[in-house]
């Protein structure tokens, strides 16, 4: 809203103006010592939008001039000499230039402007006057300004000048003002007057239209006491007065004894009390000491900390408001042109980057002045503003001069430390390693390093808090290193440690700590905007903001899924296919337009904003102003009003777990296995979750199947360790009349190699379910098709058929889901992962929860009276955001999801994940017993499984079983290949004798052979 102030500009210009006149001229055109007087007399013909002026500039002996006539129609010039003589001047163009001479000269210059087509600069209509650009001949060294202005009746007028209100005289107003300068503004309209005393010798006006009179106290008020405050703080105003000019034109500038705020922003009910305060610190810092516009613009940082940031201290809100400012900047600077923060000179809103710019500028250099403060503390901070103030008023300074004010001031060398932040596009990066805690007799340590991860370390301060089961314990870490190990002595055990909690520098934020935010999406480099076909009229508006960028937009039924996983979002509507594959069924008000901003579920790091809107005329009144809303998550607007506005809630600082304290509750609570099976009697769907290889869960599972089967016997149940395609072999074998045999339906399911884990951890559940006919459903996915979007980190590879069989809400966006998966992914590639992986990872593991929710729920809706029992791998039967969340957008049900708390069970247990546990024995498997061959296939009229190897020391070899030898019968069934041998393997012990048929030479031989549980040295490769 604030834009920076004028004199910034013209410094830039100006300093390009004088490069090009120092070449063309090949001499020095820069005068040496004078400063010139410079009278100006200007009057107005309003309904013609135009102003005539006439400039009279004395030239001393032995100056030159040079002036800018951009934007003017010179009607004529005249130069006189001391002699007497005249001349004409040529303009030549935009500039004139007047060599030095020993005589002196007085050089008038008439001229026009119309503005007929106001922009944000100047104004001339009936209803007011403002000219804050190109309307006079600039100078390019600051001159002695005097002002004559002819005005219409009733007109008040105001300009820079040593007194206030200016001397009138009939309809003319008379200004002079003794602080040489280059930039002058004249502001005129039918304002009324109000003024309040902050002291003797100093008054503060309100200059507003009669229609925003009763605004008018307020601002004195505030105003006042603004000035008395920051005299104090940072030393005597440097003016008579201080003027709050209302404005036609929507600006926010600061200029010398005046700020202009548009009659629009005024209205504004925070602006009293935060862009004012901003616009009277210009009065010290870029008014009273200047911006010396060759060495970078420091004054915006220096006055938005002084002012918007510490109005936030103030309100003890000192964190949140730098967190957003790092927020900002990291949501601004995704760009190769971002400029180091010696670089930034002005951020105008309609120059390109311009937020890019403002994000160094401002943002950062709000962080720079904190992190200085923190260095030097706050007293020295204080002191070294005044001496700078004190030294540089009136005058142009740098950030060279302010180093030397704060070094003076706080007794440090501030060199690197300026260096580090001001030239430097890199900003710091942390991370936390090697976390440990030692004990030595009574001592407790917490031990860890602190790695920079820019190329560069900086030299820093690093808070840190240890929170202990007893105290806080807060250190500040000095560093300037790649790594720095830190000891901290501790009473008592360490439960967390938090880098940097309070966020007192600029750094990258951790994944934890960094809010989806609306800003980020803006600021985002790589835009894919997708729309939902034949409702593009309806977000025209929004889209025609993003027209000038390199965005892409593409339709919701062209867009690849490889793009989707690849670039920053704005998903336009919510009923398209990108929305429902990634975030589920998503349900918005009727009316009005909705902004929810979400972490991306398949790039880490980069956010998806889901906008819907209800008609084009709601997309139109919100659209101009949703860059102003860059701090939200969510937003509602209702007929273009802000009805709700959330932030993500994210942790502070980078924060890490040491001590992970175990859940616990009281035993008297704690029922018999009859008391929790009656409550899971109460719920339709009932999950056990298993860690596949620990036979304790899959007695449990067991257990409950026939506990609750003996309850209720309209009883199913779904098992993950089967896919879709089994179940034509699970009904032949367990409901079927006439059933096939176990070998057969284990070669039908194809469970080898699907499934792979050991079958007889399952056998016991299916035979149950199979003397009992209860049900066994498939519910898993096909294998080859997660594995193809894993591998290619996208869908855009599968069959259309199988793509349209997927089911299309998948919510990939569940709290915590992303995370979770983040950390799994992370670990199994850790090192060298590329995001493209973890797009096919979360989207195939999406795929499989959301697959098995839709599978349960169709069966469920198929069959109205049946309960469910669900045997799933832990991490999907969490209820937090497994498969239970997934059935319950499907059907609404009562569900309980339920695990074994015993060996290898146990981290899968903490509340919030399941419903009910169980305190299990742990029970394991007893090895396979083996029969000591190495067997392979092979094909002859059909095939055949023959010895490949007889292991030494083996029951086979003993028995005298050799190479080549074909298998054919084991325990009186017939052999034809491996899962044969599995099937008929199932029920044996080690120490059992099995009775073995084979073919040697054509010949059947038999051999009873003794199996042995553990064989000692495996031959390399064996199956
Ligand atoms: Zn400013």
């Amino acid at each position: 809203m604030i834009r920076f102030p004028q004199f910034v500009q013209y410094a830039a210009a100006l300093f390009l103006l004088l490069t090009v006149c120092t070449l063309s001229q090949a001499q020095p055109v820069i005068p040496e010592a004078a400063i010139l007087n410079y009278d100006l007399a200007i009057s107005f013909q309003l309904r013609e939008h135009l102003m005539t002026g006439t400039a009279r500039i004395t030239i001393p002996p032995g100056n030159g001039l040079a002036l800018s006539l951009t934007g003017l129609e010179v009607t004529g010039t005249l130069l006189q000499q001391s002699n007497g003589r005249e001349q004409t001047v040529n303009s030549g163009g935009d500039v004139l230039i007047l060599p030095e001479d020993p005589n002196d000269r007085t050089l008038f210059i008439s001229y026009r402007k119309k503005i007929s087509q106001h922009g944000q600069e100047n104004y001339i209509e009936p209803d007011a006057i403002s000219l804050l650009s190109a309307w006079y001949p600039v100078p390019q060294t600051p001159v002695l300004f005097s002002l004559s202005a002819e005005v219409p009746d009733g007109f008040e007028a105001i300009t820079e000048s040593d007194s206030f209100p200016l001397q009138k005289i009939g309809n003319r107003f008379r200004a002079s003002y003794s602080n040489p300068t280059t930039t002058i503004h004249f502001i005129a309209g039918p304002y009324t007057l109000a003024s309040r005393t902050v002291r003797p010798g100093l008054d503060v006006y309100t200059m507003f239209f009669s229609e925003d009179q009763a605004l008018s106290l307020r601002y004195l008020e505030q105003a006042a006491e603004f000035l008395a405050g920051y005299e104090q703080k940072l030393g005597q105003y440097p003016f008579s007065h201080y003027v709050i000019v209302a404005n036609r034109l929507p600006t926010g500038y600061g200029m010398p004894t005046f700020t202009l705020l548009g009659q629009t922003v005024l209205r504004l009910p925070f602006i009293v009390t935060t862009s004012l305060g901003h616009e009277i610190v210009h009065s010290w810092f870029g008014n009273g000491v200047q911006v010396d516009g060759a060495t970078g613009n420091w004054c915006e940082g220096l006055t938005s900390y002084l002012s918007d940031y510490s109005f936030r201290e103030q309100q003890g809100e000192g964190r949140s408001s730098r967190k957003e400012n790092i927020v900002k900047y990291l949501s601004y600077t995704d760009t190769e042109e971002t400029i180091p923060l010696a670089d930034f000179v002005s951020a105008d809103h309609n120059q390109p980057l311009a937020q890019n710019r403002r994000a160094v500028g401002y943002n950062r250099g709000v962080l720079f002045f904190h992190e200085l403060r923190e260095k030097i503390t706050t007293a020295s901070f204080t002191d070294g503003l005044r001496l700078f103030y004190k030294n540089y008023n009136g005058k142009s300074a740098s950030w060279q001069d302010l180093m030397h004010s704060f070094a003076a001031a706080g007794g440090k060398n501030l060199q690197r430390f300026f260096d580090e932040r001001l030239n430097r596009t890199s900003i710091p990066e942390l991370a936390v390693e090697n976390i440990g805690v030692e004990r030595s007799g009574t001592n407790i340590t917490l031990t860890f390093d602190i790695r920079q991860l820019t190329d560069d370390p900086f030299v820093l301060r690093v808070p840190v808090r240890v929170t202990t089961l007893s105290a806080t314990v807060t250190k500040v870490i000095e560093t300037g290193a790649a790594k720095q190990t830190v000891n901290i002595e501790l009473d008592d055990t360490p439960l967390t440690l938090e880098v940097d909690p309070d966020y007192t520098f600029l750094r990258r934020l951790s994944d934890n700590e960094y809010p989806a935010v609306l800003s980020r999406f803006l600021g985002a480099a790589d835009k894919l905007i997708v729309t939902t076909a034949g409702e593009e009229e309806k977000y025209q508006p929004i889209l025609s903001l993003f027209a000038n960028e390199d965005t892409i937009v593409v339709s919701a039924d062209e867009v690849r899924n490889k793009d989707l996983g690849s670039r920053s979002l704005l998903l336009l509507g919510v009923d398209q296919l990108p929305v429902t594959t990634l975030f589920g069924t998503v349900h918005r008000p009727a009316a009005g337009v909705t902004v929810d901003v979400r972490h991306h579920p398949l790039v880490p790091g980069k956010t998806a904003v889901l906008l819907s809107s209800s008609s084009r005329q709601e997309s139109a009144a919100v659209a101009r102003r949703l860059k102003h809303y860059g701090k939200y998550s969510f937003l509602h607007f209702s007929d273009g009003r802000k009805t709700k506005a959330e932030t993500e809630r994210t942790e502070n600082g980078i924060v890490i777990p040491v001590t992970e304290l175990p859940d616990g509750g009281a035993t008297k609570e704690i029922s018999g296995f009859d008391g929790v099976v009656d409550k899971l009697m109460e719920n339709r769907v009932i999950y056990v979750g298993e860690q596949h290889t620990s036979l304790s869960d899959h007695l449990l599972q067991l257990r409950l199947i026939e506990a609750i089967h003996a309850k209720h016997d309209d009883l199913a149940i779904g098992m993950e360790m089967f896919p879709v395609t089994s179940q034509d072999a699970l009904d032949s074998y367990i409901l079927a009349q006439d059933s096939i045999d176990e070998a057969a339906f284990l070669r039908q399911s194809d469970y080898f190699n699907v499934w792979r884990f050991d079958y007889r951890y399952y056998r016991d559940i299916i035979n149950f379910a199979k003397k009992n006919k209860v049900p066994v459903i498939g519910i898993n996915l096909d294998r080859q098709i997660v594995s193809g979007v894993f591998r290619d980190g996208d869908t855009d590879g599968l069959d259309p058929q199988v793509l349209a069989s997927l089911p299309k809400t998948r919510d990939l966006d569940i709290a915590g889901y992303r995370q979770r998966l983040e950390a799994i992914h992370n670990i199994h590639q850790s090192g060298g992962h590329g995001s493209g992986f973890f797009s096919g990872f979360i989207q195939a593991q999406g795929l499989w929860d959301e697959t098995m929710a839709s599978n349960i729920s169709n069966y469920l809706k198929q069959n109205p009276t049946t309960r469910i029992i669900v045997l799933a791998g832990a991490q999907h039967t969490r209820k937090d955001s497994g498969i239970p969340p997934r059935v319950a957008r499907r059907l609404s049900v009562q569900q309980a999801s339920v695990v074994n708390i015993s060996g290898d069970s146990f981290g899968a247990f903490a509340p919030g994940l399941a419903d009910y546990f169980f305190i299990s024995e742990a029970a394991q498997l007893p090895q396979l017993p083996k029969i000591g061959v190495v067997l392979v296939s092979e094909e002859n009229d059909q095939m055949v499984l023959k010895v490949d190897s007889v292991l030494g020391g083996s029951g086979a070899e003993h028995a005298g079983l050799k190479k080549n030898d074909i298998l054919i019968e084991l325990d009186g069934r017939q052999i034809h290949d491996m899962i044969d041998v599995k099937a008929a393997m199932l029920d044996k012990d080690g120490g059992e004798t099995v009775a073995i048929t084979v073919l040697r030479s054509s010949r059947e031989i038999k051999f009873n052979v003794e199996l042995r549980p553990e064989l000692p040295a495996r031959p390399a490769g064996h199956p």
